[in-house]
């Protein structure tokens, strides 16, 4: 546990704020997110339809719950590579910061069963998660999407790739007007060696439990959730802190990616005066003249 992670007042408890709690409850460990004015400003951001806001706050708020498990400086993003009409569905967190983004934001489904069809949306594919680990290289797992939901894919991306019996739980609330009304998720993650006994009774308590987005909607701090969660055995609650949108993106970081550009785009873009890329994460523009560019290809020629 780092320093940053605990800057944490009363304020963020009552006036709503998001905030991750980490809790023991035997070899378990819970985690849970609320992330209902992250999302919010993702929706904004990116002019996200009702379905693609569902979408990208169930992945944001589930890579935040995954860098839960890792130190403050390192990171974890999710790609979830399906072949349905919203594309690629693109997370990151680090820390208390996430970003993110979705291949198609205008993406329109008729609900399912009452719910988002964000399994729809996806289709069938991949979900890969890569986590940047201090003094190690990034290191990427992917497992087959189960129904594109997210959170189902990422417990048994977590089970397949990394064995870790998890259970998941992401939920975004989006109001008719396409506004966030609520968004987080829990995290219950098995340490090595874990007792049945404790498993059965998690599995019974988080069967009894109500959708995350709905507790959220109706006030009850993650601590509460966790105590929901945790019913019957010993909770310890270990600590909270913020979380909130951070984009890291740089001319250097944008520069790097035209660089791996093939040369015959490249030339292209030379043809014009100026190029101007956007941070697909902040919509931060970057421009890069003509001169700019044919160097880029001459180094590339090299
Ligand atoms: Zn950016």
């Amino acid at each position: 546990m780092t320093e940053d992670k605990i800057k944490l007042t009363k304020e963020n408890f009552r006036s709503g704020k998001d905030i991750l709690t980490r809790a023991t409850v035997g070899d378990v460990r819970i985690y849970v997110a609320r992330t209902t004015r992250l999302v919010r400003r993702l929706s904004v951001n990116h002019h996200t339809s009702h379905l693609a806001t569902a979408a990208l706050g169930r992945a944001v708020t589930g890579a935040l719950l995954l860098a839960a498990t890792m130190k403050n400086n390192e990171g974890v993003g999710i790609k979830i590579a399906g072949d349905g009409p919203i594309g690629q569905v693109i997370a990151e967190a680090q820390g208390g910061t996430a970003r993110g983004y979705v291949g198609n934001p205008d993406v329109f489904l008729p609900p399912k069963n009452g719910h988002f069809d964000v399994g729809g949306a996806v289709g069938t594919g991949t979900i890969s998660v890569t986590r940047y680990t201090e003094g190690m290289k990034p290191f990427t797992g992917t497992a087959s999407l189960v129904d594109g939901e997210i959170a189902d894919d990422l417990t048994n991306y977590l089970w397949t790739s990394e064995q870790t019996p998890s259970s998941v739980a992401l939920g975004v609330l989006v109001t008719p007007e396409g506004a966030v009304q609520a968004a987080g998720g829990w995290f219950i993650q098995c340490l090595p060696d874990c007792g049945e006994e404790v498993l059965d009774k998690l599995d019974r308590n988080v069967r009894q439990t109500p959708y995350v987005s709905s507790l959220i909607d109706m006030g009850f701090e993650p601590g509460r959730i966790i105590r929901m969660l945790g019913k019957g055995l010993p909770v310890d609650i270990l600590d909270s802190y913020p979380l909130q949108f951070a984009c890291n993106c740089s001319r250097e970081k944008i520069e790097g990616v035209l660089r791996t550009l093939p040369e015959k785009e490249l030339e292209a873009m030379a043809e014009d005066e100026v190029t101007e890329a956007t941070c697909p994460y902040c919509n931060a523009r970057y421009t890069f003249s003509r001169e700019e560019i044919r160097s880029l290809v001459d180094k590339a020629e090299k």
